[in-house]
């Protein structure tokens, strides 16, 4: 790319970085910024790095969030008692689209796969182990139908059985491999009723 000035080929660079973005996709993107105003691309930057600096994971669930504790851990309303475990955050927001769980969460930001090097330590799962120390009747793994999401759940259920506190995995129907956040919420609310006892 060295027909290009340097600027461009460094911003191409940075985007061809980003998931899904692939090297023409990322030409595209650097030339649109290019064409974009100076106040287009502060508030594109300004957006980006407040995003980084203001978003972090709440303290009980580890979704990310603006504050200390994210809008679900602070309601009254919601059923402390019942944690569904979920991969990310974005799971947590196709559960939340339904409407229909009244729990709360807690995110794990990744699945354990022993073929990417991923083990139990590089998720949030200590952090999990720690809350159900309190008062908890049910945690519901809801981690996605992948070889990864069934590994995970069927080491946090064994990590859990001895603690007596029931653990339940969301029922298949869930397509294989597929990721949660792009299932309907009618298959997402038969998943969870249908769960089992694990
Ligand atoms: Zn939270």
């Amino acid at each position: 790319m060295d027909y290009y000035s340097s600027h461009i080929s460094k911003l191409i660079e940075e985007f061809s970085k980003l998931p899904g973005i692939g090297a023409k996709s990322a030409g595209r993107l650097a030339f649109h910024i290019l064409s974009m105003s100076n106040e287009q691309v502060d508030a594109l930057t300004n957006a980006i790095s407040s995003a980084k600096k203001n978003v972090r994971y709440c303290k009980d669930c580890f979704t990310l969030t603006d504050e200390e504790y994210c809008p679900i851990c602070r309601s009254q309303k919601r059923d402390h008692k019942t944690i569904m475990v979920v991969e990310n955050t974005r799971d947590l927001a196709a559960y939340e689209k339904t409407g229909k769980y009244s729990g709360v969460y807690h995110v794990l930001h990744g699945a354990i796969s022993p073929m990417l090097g991923i083990g139990p330590n590089d998720i949030k799962l200590k952090e999990l182990m720690e809350r159900l120390r309190g008062d908890v009747d049910e945690v519901i793994i809801s981690t996605n139908s992948s070889l990864e999401g069934e590994t995970t759940a069927v080491y946090i259920s064994k990590l859990i059985k001895p603690t007596g506190i029931r653990v339940s995995r969301i029922a298949s129907g869930v397509p294989v491999g597929g990721d949660l956040e792009y299932v309907d919420s009618v298959t997402l609310l038969k998943a969870l009723e249908g769960r089992v006892e694990m």
